[in-house]
């Protein structure tokens, strides 16, 4: 029997909100079962003429509010239980930001920095091949996740509309901008959680010069709200990749960390004039160090679990934004709940890339494309709406935010469930 432990970690929150959510019982039981999830294998013939196979998964959720929506993540550690809990979090996510979507995710089993170019795109070429039948606009639209980005979105697209013989950009969200990506997408994500943080603001009465930041994870959403944060003047003084960290305590030049990690593919504290970059010094620090600094603000952008019961008594921060999915386990969770710490729950802080991505697919369906103000603004007034939100229902009903994400997502997919009918419906002719 395949471990399903991630899978029914995540469900645990759907039984903590039940309490406070408009929800029938017969809603939650349909939402711990995803309608369908599918494994696949890809043969794919590398450089050297060897042939080798890989395995794929997608799942889909939930589609009762809209079409299943959702990342396909190329991972050396992806499994099955972990789509499946990805999956579940896209159903509440779009649920939250009220987007006309269900849940869904893919992930195929493979370090991507391993292939070439030619080998990744018969890859990513491959795994269309094989779900082709099980997505579409209407029916379940990926998008990129880890260590998948616009170019590979823009195969799979391409691929997808020769299966199908039409032009179908809106099979997918997250393409380059001149094959039908909207503006925005791009940044969306760390965009999303920077909105959130800027309300936090607001809460916590912060001087941004006076906060200090530390991130895990500096890939496309972990270098988005770097950059907006550091524009802003907050003080970004620790930051780490899958090779390790470093740490400043007076700060980074953030645009010349970005420029380094983008071209020089590596991590280090510089500050880069007129194309020329000179070290500045600063202190190296573990992955599990970055997690227990003395920082204000703590972004996860990397992996989940990676908060465990083992750590979480450690983390100093005084607010966490979960732009990573997953990264704080429930043990973990229940230690900094108590701890006092102000969590931005997943799948409210990372909700911007879904929600720019909802709007590539509204521009790609109605040929009718935005300019980048309008969907930052468009992004702004969403994220801002349902902050507040997720906060009155955390406020009315003493719970914490993730929590209140929960029963907020909840109440709207049990709307949509309940609306084709309950048992008490069937047996008595009423709701
Ligand atoms: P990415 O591939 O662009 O970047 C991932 C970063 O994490 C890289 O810097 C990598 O070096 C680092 N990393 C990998 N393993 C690590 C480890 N063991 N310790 C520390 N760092 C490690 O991915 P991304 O798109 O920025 O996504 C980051 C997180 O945000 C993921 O959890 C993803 O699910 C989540 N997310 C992304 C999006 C999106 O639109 N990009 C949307 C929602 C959620």
């Amino acid at each position: 029997m395949p471990d399903d432990t991630v899978f029914r970690d995540a469900l645990r929150n759907l039984d903590r909100a039940f309490q406070y959510a408009d929800i029938h019982p017969e809603a939650i039981e349909r939402l711990k079962h995803p309608k369908l999830s599918i494994e696949v294998t890809i043969p794919v013939r590398m450089d050297d003429g060897q042939m080798r196979i890989f395995r794929g998964y997608r799942v889909r959720h939930d589609d009762t509010r809209g079409p299943g929506k959702g990342g396909i993540r190329f991972h050396p550690e992806v499994d099955l239980s972990e789509v499946k809990a990805l999956a579940f979090w896209m159903t509440c996510k779009c649920a939250v930001m009220n987007l006309p979507f269900g849940g869904a995710k893919g992930g195929v089993v493979v370090n991507p920095k391993e292939l070439s170019p030619l080998e990744l795109e018969r890859l990513s070429r491959g795994f269309i091949q094989r779900v082709a039948d099980f997505i579409g606009p209407e029916t379940d639209v990926p998008a990129p996740d880890i260590y998948t980005n616009s170019m590979i979105m823009g195969w799979m697209a391409d691929e997808y509309s020769k299966i199908r013989r039409q032009f179908t950009p809106a099979v997918i969200t997250g393409k380059p901008i001149p094959l039908g990506g909207s503006l925005g997408r791009e940044d969306a994500t760390g965009r999303g959680a920077y909105y959130c943080l800027k309300e936090h603001e607001k809460q916590r009465g912060w001087h941004p010069q006076d906060v200090t930041v530390a991130i895990q994870g500096f890939g496309n959403a972990g270098q988005a709200i770097a950059r907006l944060l550091d524009a802003d003047g907050y003080n970004l003084v620790a930051v780490s990749d899958s090779s390790g960290g470093v740490y400043r305590k007076e700060g980074f030049h953030v645009p010349s960390l970005i420029q380094a990690k983008n071209e020089r593919k590596k991590l280090e504290s510089v500050y880069c004039r007129d194309g020329l970059c000179e070290v500045i010094e600063s202190e190296t620090l573990t992955n599990e160090e970055l997690l227990e600094l003395d920082v204000d603000i703590l972004v996860p952008a990397a992996l989940g679990n990676v908060i465990t019961a083992e750590n979480a008594a450690r983390v100093r921060a005084a607010t966490l934004v979960e732009v990573a999915n997953g990264p704080v386990t429930p043990e973990a969770d229940a230690i900094l709940h108590e701890k006092g710490v102000f969590v931005i729950p997943d799948i409210l802080a990372n909700a911007g890339g879904v929600t720019v991505s909802y709007f590539e697919w509204v521009q790609n369906r109605t040929g009718l494309y935005w300019t980048e103000a309008e969907v930052h603004d468009r992004l702004r007034e969403r994220v801002e709406r349902e902050y507040w939100k997720i906060d009155e229902l955390a406020q009315r009903h003493a719970i914490d935010r993730r929590a209140a994400a929960y029963v907020h997502a909840l109440s709207r997919i049990g709307k949509a469930l309940t609306a084709q009918g309950t048992e008490e419906y069937f047996r008595n002719g009423k709701r």
